[in-house]
């Protein structure tokens, strides 16, 4: 994991890009309340879990593409190839 910055709260996580639609992504206290979406813990249930910050997917997706954030296996999910 790496730690990579929400470019639009400013929170700073570890991200780990394990295919192009698989993502991990750790939150620590710190980055839940600096993110706006994540944060404010008063409302809701506390430890009940969020979608996540949709700033912070663009900015993980940009990352990828900018080879910043390395996928681990970059290829696509294989199309299944039909034998007649
Ligand atoms: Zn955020």
């Amino acid at each position: 994991m790496q730690p990579l910055q929400c470019t639009e709260c400013g929170a700073r996580v570890l991200v780990q890009k394990n295919s192009w639609e698989h993502t991990s992504v750790q939150w620590d206290d710190t980055a839940r309340a600096t993110c706006r979406e994540i944060g404010g813990t008063g409302e809701g249930r506390p430890g009940a879990p969020r979608e996540g910050c949709a700033a912070l997917t663009v900015s993980i997706a940009r990352a990828a593409e900018a080879g910043v954030v390395p996928v681990r296996d970059p290829d696509p999910v294989p199309t299944p190839v039909i034998v007649p």
